[in-house]
């Protein structure tokens, strides 16, 4: 079934000047970027984002990160995009990720990760709307 997932390319990524390679790799697997947009992120929007993990160890790291450096959010469109683009991007931390991912391939560890990508269609839609409007996705 064709449906949308939000991903954000992380600062450790657009810092090496890895979009256009990230990029890449989401359009090989078939993934259709259908809106997308180079922001600073600020710290309560990140807040915001990442509010589900307030209560664990990294939160304070990871808002940090965020905010570091521009990120890509974007909305990909595709068969099974959600678990399509999961399997993408490869395991959280790179060292367990699959060979061609862009976990794989691209992240510096478990926090500098290079991607997000929505895990479910629930949290899609949410995300999706936190930085999109439908405006914004001419589809
Ligand atoms: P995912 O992004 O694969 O869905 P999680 O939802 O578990 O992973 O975590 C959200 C983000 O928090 C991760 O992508 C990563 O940037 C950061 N993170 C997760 N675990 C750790 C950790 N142990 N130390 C530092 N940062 C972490
Ligand atoms: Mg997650």
């Amino acid at each position: 079934m064709t449906e949308r997932t939000f991903s954000i390319i992380k600062p450790d990524a657009t810092k090496r000047n890895l979009t256009g390679k990230v990029n890449a790799v989401i359009e090989d697997a078939g993934l259709r970027i259908v809106a997308q947009r180079r922001i600073k992120m600020t710290k309560a929007q990140a807040e915001k984002f990442y509010e589900v993990h307030a209560a664990r160890p990294f939160y304070g790291e990871l808002v940090e990160f965020m905010t570091s450096e521009p990120v890509v959010v974007q909305v990909l469109e595709g068969d099974n995009a959600v678990a399509r683009y999961r399997e993408v991007m490869g395991a959280t931390n790179p060292e367990q990720a699959a060979p061609g991912t862009i976990r794989k391939l691209y992240a510096l560890s478990v926090g500098e990760n290079s991607v997000h990508g929505s895990d479910s269609q629930e949290n899609a839609a949410i995300e999706i709307a936190q930085f999109f409007t439908a405006a914004d996705i001419p589809g």
